[in-house]
């Protein structure tokens, strides 16, 4: 039986970098948001100049546009196991996945919530560095690449995300506060909590252990 589980928790909280090790070693597709969103800005689609503005401004991009992204991709992944990282954001948006997960008989496995504070948060995000080729994360201090900011995999040049400066960061957690956290309620029958803090592959591990 294929896994269906959700990663929770503010940005910067690692899921993405945990998302990256489960496709990696263990089979798992990730369905980032947060990254669907990013190529559609890039590709200037009419979903890309829909959502450009709230991201820019660290806000949560409406939830009927989301659900749509969502939809379209659970049809390409019928038997996979799946990681939703970002994704849902809000309780209308858990509502919806709910009712798509149902037709199609999957249901969630697991949410795993990232615990951490927001300081740590600030400084991963403020340190964060991102390939925009293949997408692979790094940060200047906890985890640099070898070469002056080049990318490991592939060569390119590392950029900073436009919505990783401080001002925005503030904002985007105080959305994650007022509009996710709720989730956490919401989920409660399926939540485990880890500690988001411990290594990457300490962090690994724990999920693992329970999934
Ligand atoms: P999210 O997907 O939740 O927004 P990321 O996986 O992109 O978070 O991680 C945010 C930043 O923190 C990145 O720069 C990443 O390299 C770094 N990071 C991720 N996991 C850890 C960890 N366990 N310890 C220290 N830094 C981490
Ligand atoms: P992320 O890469 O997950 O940090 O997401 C970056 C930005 O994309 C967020 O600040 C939102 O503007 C938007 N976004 C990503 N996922 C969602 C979602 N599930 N609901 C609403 N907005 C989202």
């Amino acid at each position: 039986m294929s896994k269906t589980v959700i990663f929770l928790g503010p940005p910067g909280a690692g899921k993405g970098t945990q998302s990256q090790l489960l496709k990696e070693r263990d089979n798992f597709i990730q369905i980032s948001t947060g990254d669907i969103l990013r190529e559609a800005v890039k590709n200037q689609t009419s979903l890309g100049l829909q959502a450009k503005k709230f991201m820019d401004e660290g806000k949560l991009v409406p939830d009927d546009l989301i659900l749509n992204i969502i939809s379209e991709k659970l049809e390409e992944l019928k038997d996979k196991n799946i990681i939703f990282d970002g994704f849902p954001r809000t309780v209308a948006q858990a509502e919806g996945l709910k009712d798509m997960l149902s037709k199609i008989g999957r249901k969630i496995d697991a949410v795993i919530l990232f615990d951490i504070t927001d300081e740590e948060v600030v400084k991963r995000l403020s340190g964060r560095r991102v390939c925009p080729n293949c997408g692979a994360v790094y940060h200047l201090i906890y985890n640099p690449p070898k070469n002056d900011n080049v990318c490991d995999k592939c060569g390119t040049p590392l950029i900073q995300r436009e919505d990783d400066r401080e001002e925005v960061i503030r904002k985007r957690l105080e959305v994650y506060h007022q509009q996710t956290a709720p989730l956490i309620d919401y989920y409660k029958d399926v939540l485990i909590k880890i500690n988001a803090t411990l290594s990457p592959e300490d962090i690994y591990k724990h999920i693992k252990s329970v999934l």
